[in-house]
């Protein structure tokens, strides 16, 4: 034990992200980021923030964002917490609600973040087995606990669940708080923000890191009712007043503003990764089911942490994880259709030997 570490520190297991390597003309699928660019506005709106104001501290409410946020998903501001990246909207939900005397329940295979923050906060933890298919079941979520965490669609398995079994898990979780990460909801999923005015118990959690292609801006936010938002506003004012910069508050409203080029690029991003899943399968890859902006595949004759060093000796990275559940499988992030078929080339050589 380092002499001078709390006993705290000493028990944490931080999150490994996925590596940001340099390497010349890297193919990097590793990440879920967005392959284009983000849109020219917010471009526009940031160097346009650049200037004599940076002196001044931003709006600790970040009302502006909030207020687009409200308008944009049919909400009121009171409504809206925003925050530095999902992940800390996250940190601080775990912070603000999940800290009680029965266990937090998610599914076995989920973000590895969330676990991180239960031994952060001290939570434990009970994990919900997958059903067929690697799918979430909704019937496994009615036991007492301390609150529900869900990503949907599902990371790294990318499959999602309809509103209805999100909604049971609410009903069946009456006096707990059910927070769904919608970090990949734009890429075919259905959104739970629908249900905020019906469950005081619904905290839905969203970024722009991933279809608004800003995971370098770290721009995060929670929608749900105004008793929840208040806890999570608590948290931050006991930790830090200014989450979001000016930069990121005028980019993240700008994003906002240009629907038409979310909406092409999210489309487009939709079909390379049709595409892709048709490629993959045809070589022999087990593709489950994708509602983000990435596949989880798996080769019946290859191991995947083998599959991942053929691909990283030719400069295109994935992610693979090693946990035993998920070790035969490898996360792919849907790049350009350019990428994509580097990708699918690769495979195929590889395959061949
Ligand atoms: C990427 C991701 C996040 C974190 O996003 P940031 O807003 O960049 O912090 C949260 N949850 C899931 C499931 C993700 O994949």
């Amino acid at each position: 034990m380092n002499t001078f570490w709390s006993r705290h520190v000493e028990g944490l297991t931080p999150y490994v992200p996925g590596e940001q390597p340099r390497i010349e003309r890297l193919i990097k699928l590793n990440t879920n980021e967005n392959p284009y660019p983000p849109s020219p506005k917010v471009i526009a709106a940031i160097h346009a923030e650049c200037g004599d104001a940076l002196r001044l501290y931003p709006d600790p409410q970040s009302g502006a964002l909030k207020g687009a946020l409200a308008s944009y998903y049919g909400v009121e501001p009171s409504e809206v917490f925003v925050g530095n990246g999902s992940d800390e909207v996250l940190a601080h939900a775990f912070h603000a609600f999940f800290i009680q005397d029965l266990p937090l329940l998610m599914p076995t295979v989920s973000y590895s973040f969330y676990q991180v923050y239960c031994r952060l906060y001290g939570i434990s933890a009970t994990l919900v087995p997958l059903a067929e298919g690697m799918r979430v079941d909704p019937a496994q979520f009615g036991a007492s606990c301390g609150g529900v965490v869900l990503a949907n669609p599902n990371a790294p398995t990318g499959i999602a669940l309809p509103l209805e079994q999100v909604e049971q898990i609410l009903r069946a979780q009456p006096d707990r708080v059910v927070l769904v990460d919608e970090a990949y909801v734009d890429f075919g999923a259905q959104s739970a923000m629908s249900l905020v005015r019906s469950y005081s118990n619904l905290l839905v959690v969203q970024t722009f890191s991933k279809s608004r292609a800003l995971a370098g801006l770290r721009v995060g936010f929670a929608i749900g009712q105004a008793h929840l938002i208040e806890a999570l506003e608590r948290i931050k004012d006991s930790f830090n007043s200014y989450p979001l910069g000016r930069l990121e508050s005028a980019g993240a409203v700008a994003a906002l503003e240009d629907e038409d080029y979310f909406q092409a690029r999210r489309a487009q991003v939709i079909a390379t990764r049709e595409h892709l899943a048709r490629q993959l399968t045809a070589l022999g890859f087990e593709v489950l089911p994708s509602s983000t902006n990435f596949l989880f595949a798996r080769h019946g004759l290859h191991r995947g942490a083998d599959l991942a060093q053929a691909l990283r000796d030719r400069a295109i990275l994935v992610r693979h994880f090693k946990s035993p559940d998920i070790d035969d499988f490898l996360r792919i992030s849907i790049g350009t259709d350019e990428e994509c078929a580097q990708l699918v080339l690769a495979f195929a050589e590889i395959l061949a030997r």
